[in-house]
């Protein structure tokens, strides 16, 4: 099969398109045919070597996929060869022709989903969701700001949040991105490029503040999100890439709490509940995954630089 392969860590340019043998499932896996990949910037990370998770040389990149299953171990009972599935967590790298995966880390694709929205689905939706629902446990009527609206963990939040009747206040860096977060359904939206923009936040919320922030940058936003925050707010940190000084008395004064996050921790019943969550929301379409950009498999390259270097719009996918 063709696939991307990463012979040493390093930048975009370490990723090739090479002929590799196609992996064989075990009795628990299945065998998918990968129609569309899922870019996401965990890929970029990991691609570097200076990651928590470091896989072994050579390895091919990717977590999400969107395919049909050509061949099932075993012990698979519940899906079968045909079957239209999204990976949640697959056992062999994405950016290639097949995958394997074990059954209970595949989620079936709703006939109303393509395979290109279904491999932007896993790792945003379920980011979204657990940092909503499972992290700061957000109640109907409550007020989110989604710092970082327009790009693949973004779209999703807005859609979970609207879906369970919050508030919600997205914001992005160009005109398109505001737009697409406009469009998703946020009831107010902001640039965050621009500097008075969270004066403009405070005033829509009558100087209240806002209630839960996901943080998609909290090396630029973490000392700032506190003008913005109600009293017994919550922010939950989703994305980071750096360091900053911060007074913790911040936290105190608010009686703020701050909730770390990585999807890879949530525990089986977190993951199971989030899986179901997933495939309801699909069906009844109230999640509705936005493909912001499409590349060929041979132009993964481009596509990691594309993710970290240029303004979000949806999900980033590989067409296979
Ligand atoms: P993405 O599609 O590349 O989107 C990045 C988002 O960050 C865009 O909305 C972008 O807006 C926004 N952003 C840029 N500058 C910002 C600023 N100064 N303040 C606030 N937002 C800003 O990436 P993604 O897939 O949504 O992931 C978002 C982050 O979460 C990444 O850092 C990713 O690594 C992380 N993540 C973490 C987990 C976890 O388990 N903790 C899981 C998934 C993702 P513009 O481009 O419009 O400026």
């Amino acid at each position: 099969m063709k696939a991307i392969v990463v012979k040493d860590f390093g930048a975009p340019e370490v990723m090739n398109l090479e002929e590799i043998e196609t992996p064989e499932p075990n009795e628990d896996q299945v065998l998918v045919r990968v129609k569309a990949a899922g870019v996401n910037p965990v890929d970029t990370y990991i691609r570097t070597g200076t990651y928590a998770q470091k896989p072994d040389l050579p390895y091919t990149p990717g977590k999400d996929a969107a395919g049909i299953i050509e061949k099932t171990g075993g012990n698979v009972t519940k899906l079968a060869v045909g079957d239209r599935v999204l990976t949640a967590d697959a056992g062999s790298g994405t950016y290639a022709e097949f995958c394997v995966c074990e059954e209970k880390h595949l989620i079936k694709l709703p006939g109303n989903v393509s395979f290109e929205q279904g491999a932007g689905v896993f790792v945003p939706y379920a980011t979204a969701y657990r940092a909503l629902f499972q992290k700061a446990k957000v109640q109907a009527g409550e007020t989110v700001l989604i710092h970082g609206a327009s790009g693949g963990v973004g779209t999703a939040a807005i859609q979970w949040a609207k879906n369970a009747d919050l508030t919600v206040i997205g914001t992005a860096g160009s005109e398109e991105g505001k737009r697409l977060v406009k469009e998703q359904g946020a009831d107010f939206v902001f640039d965050h490029s621009r500097e008075n923009y969270l004066n403009e936040i405070l005033e829509a919320t009558n100087g209240k503040g806002v209630e839960i922030i996901v943080e998609m940058l909290a090396n630029v936003n973490l000392v700032k999100d506190f003008d913005v925050l109600a009293k017994f707010g919550r922010i939950v940190v989703v994305g980071n890439r750096g360091s900053l000084e911060f007074n913790p008395r911040l936290t105190m004064g608010k009686d703020a709490s701050i909730h770390g996050l990585a999807l890879f921790n949530a525990p089986p019943d977190e993951m199971r509940e989030i899986h179901e969550a997933i495939f309801d929301g699909l069906s009844k379409g109230f999640l509705n995954p936005i493909v912001g950009k499409r590349f060929a498999l041979a132009d993964a390259v481009k596509a990691h630089h594309e993710v970290i270097e240029s303004k979000a719009l949806g999900k980033i996918v590989l067409e296979i």
